[in-house]
């Protein structure tokens, strides 16, 4: 008689696979049914029901509406004894115009796809998965307005994937701020009595022309670009008002504080050579994303298991700006990117649009669903991993190189 030899648990990653390939033509079809029908920052009313409803029949509890935003949503799994709270997140606003031209329907079916495999898997574990819909990230700043309620105070690490030209999980992103510089003069006839009057426009020239004096001076991280929002009513009036509109990003706070200074400067010089006066107003924009070592290590792991290889960002890496920067700031998080278009491809373009609903972009719902559930697992198993990424980020707190949770608050109160 031949013993009966039990079969082999699979590890967990692998059951995790399988149920991501189970759900894979669900996610694929929402991926596609979102892109289809884009909805801008805050208007995302049917992809945030779809991406609910979804959770909702998979076996979580769902709450609709969370932080004061009616598009937002807070899905979570129980785990079979209390642990960590770990927080995947979805985002699914489309562009102005131009659509899902930032592939936001990837980030939302992976997300969502990630929770689902961890929830459908049976896999025993302590704690509790939540996904979170946040809402906006074009602009919005979805997740600064939910973090400010409240929303990521249980939280113990965050984790979302967005599509790219490569993958890399340790791609920051640039602190960002808006600024306003409007110039008043005073209105007179063009040609009869100009010495009567004070020249608003004069001044956003030379504030532009003394922003390009600076210019070389900034570091190659700099970015500063304005535009004209007003520059007059009629030729034969000497314009009594002008504005201008001003981006302002670096990699850092500090660095994005410092230019924003020199904007200012430049600003009250402009008025003064004018004899115009300075109306200022300031936004603070996006904090700058800092990945968390610890889980951007596990994650390409896991990316690596799959057969893709994580691409380290160069020091001069092409970098927009997120609002997950606030919540890296916060938390540990991380933010990997998954190639679904050729090297090259900007995005926020047709063909990055195009990209997002390819066949590329529909196998990227699929890896990226299995490399955050996987990542995410890990976080809730080996507490050594989470203690590292906890630990390396109140370090970062302590070096300055992000705000921690009462910083962040305080700076955005
Ligand atoms: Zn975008
Ligand atoms: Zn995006």
């Amino acid at each position: 008689m031949t013993a009966t030899v039990p079969p082999k648990p699979s590890p967990p990653q692998v059951r995790l696979d399988e149920e991501v390939d189970r759900h894979a033509q669900t996610l694929v079809a929402l991926s596609q049914k979102i892109h289809a029908n884009p909805e801008t920052g805050f208007k995302e009313v049917q992809a945030s029901r779809w991406l609910a409803d979804l959770l909702e029949t998979s076996g979580f509890a769902v709450e609709r509406g969370v932080g004061g935003l009616s598009t937002s949503f807070r899905a979570t799994f129980e785990g079979t004894m209390a642990g960590p709270n770990i927080a995947i997140l979805s985002e699914y606003d489309a562009l102005p115009e131009l659509g899902h031209a930032c592939g936001h329907n990837i980030i939302a079916t992976t997300g969502v796809g990630a929770g689902i495999a961890i929830a459908t898997s049976g896999l025993p574990f302590a704690g509790r998965i939540t996904v979170i819909g946040t809402p906006a990230e074009e602009g919005g700043g979805g997740k600064i307005i939910m973090a400010r309620a409240g929303v990521f105070d249980d939280v113990d690490a965050v984790i979302m994937m967005h599509p790219s030209t490569k993958a890399m999980t340790m791609r920051g992103s640039l602190a960002s701020g808006r600024v306003e510089a409007v110039f008043h003069g005073r209105a007179a006839h063009a040609a009869a009595s100009p010495d009567q009057g004070i020249n608003a426009l004069e001044a956003v020239i030379a504030l532009f022309n003394g922003v390009n004096a600076r210019r070389l001076h900034f570091r190659a991280d700099a970015r500063v670009h304005g535009i004209i929002t007003h520059g007059g009513d009629a030729v034969n009036i000497i314009p009594a008002r002008a504005a201008s509109a001003w981006s302002v990003r670096a990699r850092d706070r500090a660095y994005q504080r410092h230019l924003v200074a020199v904007l200012r400067d430049v600003a009250e010089g402009a008025a003064t050579m004018t004899g115009a006066r300075l109306e200022w107003r300031e936004t603070r924009g996006y904090d700058n994303m800092v990945p968390s070592p610890a889980i951007a290590a596990i994650c390409a792991l896991h990316l690596n298991r799959l057969g893709i290889e994580d691409i380290s960002p160069s020091p001069n890496e092409r970098m927009g700006s997120t609002d997950m920067g606030d919540i890296s700031q916060i938390l540990p998080g991380l933010h990997v990117y998954l190639p679904i278009a050729p090297e090259g491809t900007a995005g926020h373009s047709i063909e990055f649009r195009e990209a997002s609903a390819s066949e590329a972009g529909d196998q990227a719902v699929i890896t990226g669903a299995k490399v955050l559930a996987s990542t995410a697992l890990d976080l809730l198993l080996d507490h050594k991993v989470l203690q590292q990424a906890i630990h390396e980020h109140a370090e970062m707190v302590r070096n300055g190189l992000v705000a921690g949770r009462d910083g962040w608050m305080t700076a955005r109160a």
